[in-house]
């Protein structure tokens, strides 16, 4: 994984290309384990000495996502773990990955350093514009505070498009 601080970036918008759904394990907090094996089963995550994972097919694809023609939806919008709404970037409490000018951000009165992850497709590089700046980063800083939890500007347009209604069983959504 590489890393650029956000101020290199112009905008991001998910391309829908799905490869970070076939590349990357997906951490799950408790909660999140716990409503995946309550609605799709035990079966569908895994887990180490010291994480909870879904469980990635035998080539490595994550199980919830379903493909149109060329486009990649996620099956699991309704209960999407953390670590996918961020996807592809990181905010963190310190400038982990360098370049702190570049990647803090000022946001409700805290400073954090946002930074992407360059294997995204969707990122476009160039200064950042007013959208990027104010509601895109926004939103995902407000998901990595838990104060937010739909998604708007922070996944791709197709979500829009009524997946949920054809793609997610009745599920139980189990507050913790
Ligand atoms: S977040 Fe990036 S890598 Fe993942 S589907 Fe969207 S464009 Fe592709
Ligand atoms: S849960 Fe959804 S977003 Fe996360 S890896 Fe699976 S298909 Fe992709």
């Amino acid at each position: 994984m590489q890393f650029v601080p956000w101020r290199r970036l112009a905008d991001w918008k998910c391309t829908a290309c799905g490869d970070c759904c076939r590349c990357y394990s997906v951490v799950l907090s408790f909660p999140e384990w716990l409503r995946i094996v309550e609605n799709y089963g035990i079966e569908k995550t895994t887990s180490d000495i010291d994480k909870l994972y879904i469980r990635r097919k035998e080539n490595g694809v994550c199980p919830f996502l379903y493909s149109f023609a060329s486009l990649s939806v996620c099956g699991l919008q309704h209960i999407k773990p953390k670590a996918c709404q961020l996807w592809p970037f990181k905010i963190l409490p310190k400038p982990q990955y360098g370049h702190a000018s570049e990647a803090a951000y000022d946001a409700f009165q805290n400073r954090v350093f946002i930074y992407a992850d360059i294997a995204c497709r969707g990122l476009r590089f160039g200064r950042p514009t007013w959208e990027f700046t104010n509601h895109v980063l926004r939103e995902f800083l407000e998901i990595a505070l838990g104060s937010r939890s739909v998604q708007l500007k922070t996944t791709s347009a197709l979500v829009f498009a009524d997946t949920r209604r054809v793609f997610s069983p009745p599920y139980v959504v189990r507050r913790l």
